[in-house]
């Protein structure tokens, strides 16, 4: 039970905030000093901290030796010794840059393997690399939806899903939080056109798991189609680290689009879409952010080869995992501070004030313990939060100083 009264936000999951959604206020371009005196008045300055050495749970951040538990670094491989020697061999056998986009001829050997090497992880017939996950997720919904197509999220879907959205030309509809009786509702009233369904499967901001069988149901009644952004799940959810749909035994044939990310549980950088042969072949042909790019270095992939070894060779890397949030969780419940639901690596503090939750990120920093403020528009109005992210890299010690700092925290 939680004792403390902290949360006076009660429901974060039906909110239908516009968070998320480009920030519509119009900048004045003559006065942009204006604009920005009035986000650190509202709390909602955004800038950077810099670090010094690799992505660890202990780290220096501006000059500060510091415990991170904001990394999506979730299996502690950015720092891995294998994957470190696979990126440098990488870099002796192709060089640095990769010197094109993949169709005219930047597209390596091994860029090439860790395609086919991630299809046969998958078990999707075809895989296709990009750069980044947000450019992934804008090229294939560009690529499958356009003007008199329909695309429907989940209100709390991944900016770069809803900007894929918006950009495609389609029309595009929320859907309430994780509700599947609300999606099938807004598919039953749509008119012509194709329908793509877009979640993430693993929520990115409150660690939730998308309601994978329902939507499954619902778009198959729908004949929608239906697209997962897997980023959080792929390589920690289920027992070989597939990914959420692993995680409920849902077959590949109902997740026709399927993309995951390489930057956080594999700790390199990029992202894949999975699919048949010919979603592939069609990316190919059509999605921009694919074509109109230089591809990433070939020695990422080989690092990524390594990280994905890795990931089919030490299931022990998921167990850790699993049982740091268990005992985090067990911790802050003997304690009686407030967590949300979710089981996952996410472990939101959702506190709702955004003045509020700055303080006590900066509280938690001043004890060296480094959490950022998540805040609006990146989360809905009232629901800034400390998102805390735990590590199979964090020892139980990291986590004991983590639980005794959020129990002193004062807001
Ligand atoms: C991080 C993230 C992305 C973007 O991936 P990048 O490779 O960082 O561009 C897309 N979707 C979700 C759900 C994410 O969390």
């Amino acid at each position: 039970m939680c004792l403390q009264k902290r949360n006076s936000f009660s429901a974060p999951q039906r909110l239908c905030g516009e968070n998320n959604l480009f920030i519509t206020s119009i900048v004045n371009l003559k006065n942009l000093s204006n604009e920005l005196d009035q986000r650190k008045a509202q709390h909602l300055y955004r800038f950077r901290r810099i670090s010094d050495g690799p992505q660890q749970p202990e780290m220096i951040i501006d000059g500060k030796a510091v415990i991170s538990f904001c990394s999506n670094d979730y299996l502690g491989l950015a720092n891995h010794p294998d994957v470190k020697t696979a990126f440098i061999d990488g870099i002796q056998q192709y060089g640095t840059g990769s010197g094109a986009a993949h169709l005219i001829n930047g597209h390596s050997r091994a860029h090439h393997a860790l395609e086919e090497e991630l299809a046969e992880f998958t078990g999707y017939p075809r895989t296709l690399l990009f750069s980044t996950g947000y450019m992934a997720n804008l090229g294939v919904v560009q690529s499958l939806v356009g003007k008199g197509d329909s695309v429907f999220e989940d209100r709390l879907n991944h900016a770069s899903l809803l900007d894929a959205g918006l950009l495609s030309g389609a029309r595009l509809m929320r859907f309430l939080h994780n509700e599947t009786d609300n999606l099938a509702a807004k598919l039953a009233r749509r008119k012509q056109g194709e329908s793509l369904v877009l979640s993430d499967g693993v929520f990115s901001m409150d660690g939730d798991i998308a309601d994978l069988p329902a939507l499954v149901r619902v778009c198959n009644d729908h004949d929608a189609w239906l697209m997962i952004d897997d980023a959080h799940g792929f390589g920690v959810l289920g027992e070989n680290g597939r990914g959420t749909m692993e995680h409920y035994g849902v077959s590949r044939k109902d997740i026709p689009v399927y993309m995951a990310t390489l930057g956080k549980a594999l700790g390199t950088a990029g992202a894949f879409i999975a699919g048949s042969n010919e979603l592939i072949d069609t990316l190919i042909q059509r999605a921009r952010t694919y074509i109109y790019t230089t591809s990433s270095p070939p020695a990422v992939a080989e690092a990524t080869r390594a990280s994905l070894s890795i990931i089919k060779s030490q299931p022990e890397l998921r167990a850790r995992l699993q049982s740091n949030i268990q005992y985090f969780r067990r911790c802050c419940e003997q304690l009686g501070i407030c967590l949300t639901d979710s089981r996952t690596a996410i472990q939101p503090i959702i506190i709702g004030d955004t003045q509020t939750t700055v303080a006590a990120s900066e509280q938690l920093l001043a004890q060296g313990i480094h959490i950022t403020a998540i805040r609006p528009p990146t989360v809905p109005e009232g629901t800034a939060r400390l998102r805390i992210t735990l590590s199979a890299a964090h020892k139980l010690a990291h986590i004991d100083k983590l639980v005794t700092a959020l129990h002193m925290l004062k807001y």
